[in-house]
């Protein structure tokens, strides 16, 4: 098995993610997030907003609803620019998307090429490309498929002229259509930031890579706000910041790396993606984009509203340049369990396990008495479980040898076990066992918490 594989199949035996809809086949390019995988991307969720607003003086938290007026997505170029080049199988009706068709030959589509080149370069090789599904060759001509989700919200009437609800496809737009309400409630001040984590939705033509590309995700993401001037600069010190913030999510330097765009939108000065190496290889996980005054500007014209900003000491009237971080929960979760899984051999045995940081790991503690038969054992576990679980996420478990439950808890990434034995009852101390050292010490009931706080901070 491939190490994909081996993360793939120890998420759906562990209640990481199972594919959606299980029982019915599955739903394409759609995943659920299970027990510990819900924990996990609570935990990651927790750390971006810790990074980005909590520790932030001059970052405000937003959180927008999916639908917006249909506008919107008119002004953010999203109804007319928001395509992948697209071509169907004649024979089993797949669709696939023509630069991913291309890299089965090893073809890579330059990212300057433009969708009309692309399609020109799939028409030149067509003859050698397969169709994934079915094997045949016989492709429809390339066209532009657009991502935006539709959905019928509103439509109470026949009033099929009207412009769709879209499902929206990033959480950034949100941020913009606020940006006013914002400066005209709270005391920010340029430059300042708005940080907000909410689903997206995009109709992804091929379904690849688990829950690397997926069609309802989640996102990450903070726009900051900037005077013209100050846009560059502000804009190398976001990037060290997102960079320095995946160290300290315990990803190893060799394995993010970045990627700068050629082929930039008109309206951008600078972009970066962070990419990260997962088990197909390096691939974006982040975008650290510099957009100029585009978003504001575009929605000003579109809305009819006055979206300058002044500056409250030099009176200053202009339209914020905006610079963007942008991630997916999805990307950091696959990013975390690759950096986290490892096979290890223990004396004769191979143990799988998950070295996640304390501040990720799904359950902190777990507590185990050593015999599930003896009520004083389970007595007193449950007591020291009881008193644990309100400052950590813990879990109690009394089934299976005690090695089991060992392994059990390093496949889901838990740093310490506790366990109750009999010497517990007679002088009050329990062994703590450490997930990566697996050393175990003997530590009285009460500095328990003392230990275990230090051990979190
Ligand atoms: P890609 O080129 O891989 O399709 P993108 O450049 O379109 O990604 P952005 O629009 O910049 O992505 O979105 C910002 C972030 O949102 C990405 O860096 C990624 O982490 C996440 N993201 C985007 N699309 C998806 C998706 N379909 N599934 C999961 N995460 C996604």
């Amino acid at each position: 098995m491939d190490s994909m594989q081996k993360i793939i199949s120890l998420c759906k035996r562990r209640g990481f993610v199972f594919p959606s809809s299980e029982i019915y086949g599955g739903f394409s390019a759609v995943y659920d997030y299970g027990p510990y995988g819900v924990e996990l991307t609570n935990n990651i969720k927790n750390a971006w907003w810790k990074t980005m607003v909590q520790l932030r003086d001059d970052i405000v938290g937003l959180d927008a609803a999916i639908f917006m007026h249909p506008q919107v997505w008119q002004a953010s170029g999203h109804v007319t620019g928001f395509s992948d080049p697209l071509t169907e199988c004649k024979n089993c009706h797949a669709r696939s998307r023509v630069d991913h068709l291309l890299e089965t030959i090893d073809i890579r589509a330059d990212e300057k090429m433009t969708e009309e080149q692309i399609a020109n370069l799939f028409a030149k090789n067509q003859a050698k490309i397969k169709c994934p599904n079915c094997g045949k060759n016989d492709f429809t001509p390339v066209k532009k498929f657009n991502l935006l989700v539709k959905s019928n919200l509103g439509n109470f009437t026949e009033d099929w002229n009207r412009e769709p609800v879209y499902l929206r496809g990033e959480t950034c737009q949100g941020i913009y259509t606020n940006y006013k309400n914002v400066v005209d409630s709270t005391r920010v001040k340029i430059p300042f930031g708005i940080a907000q984590i909410g689903k997206a939705f995009r109709n992804e033509i091929t379904a690849r890579q688990f829950i690397f590309r997926t069609r309802e995700f989640e996102q990450m993401e903070m726009q900051y706000f900037c005077h013209p001037k100050q846009e560059m600069k502000e804009y190398e010190k976001l990037r060290e910041a997102r960079w320095q913030y995946y160290l300290d999510l315990g990803i190893k330097k060799s394995n993010i790396k970045w990627h700068q765009h050629e082929n930039l939108v008109f309206y951008a000065k600078a972009a970066y993606d962070i990419e990260y190496n997962y088990p197909f290889g390096f691939s974006e996980l982040e975008g650290v984009h510099s957009r100029g005054n585009y978003d504001l500007t575009q929605h000003s014209k579109f809305s009819g509203q006055d979206l300058s900003y002044t500056d409250p000491i030099t009176n200053e009237k202009y339209t914020p340049h905006i610079i963007e971080s942008s991630v997916g929960v999805g990307r950091t979760f696959l990013a975390v369990l690759t950096e986290a899984y490892t096979e290890e051999r223990v004396k004769d045995e191979e143990r799988v396990v998950l070295k996640l940081p304390m501040a990720l790991a799904p359950i902190k503690i777990a507590v185990f008495p050593l015999l599930k038969n003896k009520p004083k054992l389970v007595k007193k576990a449950r007591a020291i479980y009881n008193n644990l679980k309100t400052p950590w996420m813990c879990e109690y478990d009394e089934t299976g040898s005690i090695g089991r439950r060992y392994r059990r808890q390093d496949e889901i990434g838990t740093p310490f076990c506790i366990t109750i034995d009999f010497d517990s009852l007679d002088d009050d101390t329990v062994t703590l066992r450490d997930r990566d050292s697996m050393k175990q010490n003997r530590i009285e009931i009460k500095e328990l918490v003392g230990v275990l706080k230090n051990k979190f901070l």
